[in-house]
């Protein structure tokens, strides 16, 4: 009965070509709503075999939190926001992916990645090995028993060129879990391995890939990892590499490959020609790369930028390529508890998708846009349509903040946890040196001070690292087979589809 009056109520609103705004308003919404059905019916299956796989990873991106950064993006456009759309939102087929990991019910990067790229779900902290190594296990042999083949690794055996591509150190979790096997994540430097350990750091098991069997772009962060203890580097005289072992890594990087380039600020990055670079590092900070919302104060190419160089050396492949891109940063952010560098971070991982999608056929090509697991990160509390999504909840028609029992207002991005507890939100990264004050900090005119890149969102419980969330995340995909991307999926399957497309 319902929807038949409503339908009554449309056709006379059509019908009579009433010009009300009321009715041009109701139009509109009926018009775009139809669209959802018209835009889907034309999308056929590609089943043909994937000649390319691209796997991006927002690193901590939510679905709250894309909500957020496509509401920023449209609003940072002039727009109200909420109607608004980032790239990858526009391929044709989502699932939700169930993110816990062998041992943990609210995942850490390393076991998420691992299971997309290997197809197993591992411990916290493990780099593409099974459950049954023990986290600091030293004994390479033992490694190399637990060891799990990555899609990299396959599709090096198979003749496709690889890439990685990273916001983060290419020794993190996620680009580590690509070429790497080890029980514990953060040894990503000899200096962090216990004393006697036969195993391999991250950073010279990247040199040993690119002796095996050689990636053809890596991009990043990390840089002090690849360095000797007691050389300075490049780009800041203040600062030196990690190294005890004396190695210089990106010499042996290059050696490695005939063909090879190293670069490590934008300078290199644009004078690099795809054509004749068959090997390419690119290490642009000494740690992570910066924030997008901080890139203009630094000495490095964007994720867009960095996608489309990856791609440019990948597309001469003759059999095709795999390619991951990820955008590290929006997890630091988040664990920052500041939205605002967390969703400019998702914005320019949309950027890259964009990038992506511009120079890719999806007869051949599969896209697939995902994230390795959550935040505690929430919109909540009744802000009306278009008000700042990084401002303080409003009462509709006014600017006067919507108010919380205890008299004070509060803001429509928050977190369960973190180090927005107490008055060490306001400022820059206060994430050492300021003790959390217990309490509620707002302020009715603290409004202008939420929207500023330096804010840390109110948390509930006091943390120092705001944690990650344990609910689902999504999986955008489009070109061949994307569209056994559906329902809801264990997050390891993504390993499985991959395969699939790419006909192993
Ligand atoms: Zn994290």
């Amino acid at each position: 009965m319902y929807r038949r009056c409503i339908g009554v109520l449309t056709a006379i609103a059509l019908a009579s070509g009433a010009a009300t705004a009321e009715n041009v308003h109701r139009d509109n919404w009926y018009a775009s709503g139809a669209s959802e059905v018209t835009s889907r019916l034309g999308v056929e299956p590609v089943t043909g075999r994937a000649r390319n796989v691209i796997l991006f990873i927002g690193d901590g991106m939510g679905i709250s939190t894309i909500t957020a950064a496509r509401i920023l993006e449209g609003q940072l456009r002039g727009g109200s926001g909420e109607d608004n759309a980032l790239s990858f939102e526009k391929l044709p087929y989502l699932a939700l992916s169930k993110t816990y990991s062998n041992n943990q019910q609210v995942s850490d990067s390393a076991p998420t990645a691992t299971a997309m790229v290997t197809g197993v779900k591992a411990n916290d902290g493990a780099i593409s090995v099974d459950a049954g190594l023990e986290r600091n296990e030293p004994d390479l042999e033992v490694v190399e028993r637990h060891a799990l083949a990555t899609l990299l690794e396959q599709a090096e055996a198979h003749g496709l060129a690889t890439g990685i591509v990273s916001t983060a150190r290419v020794t993190h979790a996620t680009p580590a879990v690509n070429y790497a096997h080890i029980g514990n994540r953060d040894w990503e430097t000899d200096r962090l391995l216990p004393q006697g350990a036969s195993v391999s750091d991250i950073a010279a098991q990247l040199v040993e890939a690119q002796s095996r069997y050689g990636i053809e772009v890596v991009m990043g962060g990390g840089r002090a990892m690849f360095l000797p203890a007691n050389e300075v580097d490049p780009e800041y005289p203040e600062r030196t590499g990690t190294r005890l072992d004396g190695r210089r890594l990106y010499e042996e990087w290059i050696a490695a490959r005939p063909g090879s380039a190293f670069v490590w600020n934008k300078a290199g990055f644009d004078a690099i020609d795809p054509a004749s670079t068959r090997h390419l590092l690119g290490l642009f900070e000494p740690s992570h790369m910066l924030y997008e919302e901080d890139r203009a104060d630094g000495n490095e190419p964007s994720l867009a930028e960095m996608t489309g160089k990856a791609l440019d050396i990948l597309q001469g492949s003759e059999k095709g390529y795999y390619l991951m891109v990820e955008a590290g940063r929006v997890d630091h952010a988040h664990h920052a508890g500041n939205a605002y560098r967390a969703l400019k971070d998702t914005i320019a991982l949309s950027d890259a998708v964009r990038a992506a999608l511009a120079r890719v056929d999806l007869d051949e090509t599969l896209v697939i846009v995902t994230a390795d697991h959550s935040h505690v990160f929430t919109i909540a509390g009744y802000p009306e349509r278009g008000n700042p999504i990084l401002g303080l909840a409003r009462q509709p028609g006014s600017t006067a903040p919507r108010l919380a029992l205890d008299g004070r207002p509060y803001t429509t991005l928050g977190y369960a946890n973190g180090r927005g507890y107490a008055q060490l939100a306001v400022g820059g990264d206060t994430r050492y040196g300021i003790p959390p004050t217990p309490g509620r900090h707002l302020e009715p005119d603290w409004v202008h001070e939420t929207e500023d890149e330096g804010y840390h969102q109110e948390a509930l419980v006091p943390l120092a690292d705001e944690t990650h969330g344990g609910e689902d995340v999504a999986i955008y995909a489009g070109g061949p087979w994307s569209h056994l991307f559906r329902g809801v999926m264990e997050q390891h399957g993504i390993y499985h589809v991959i395969r699939h497309a790419l006909g192993w």
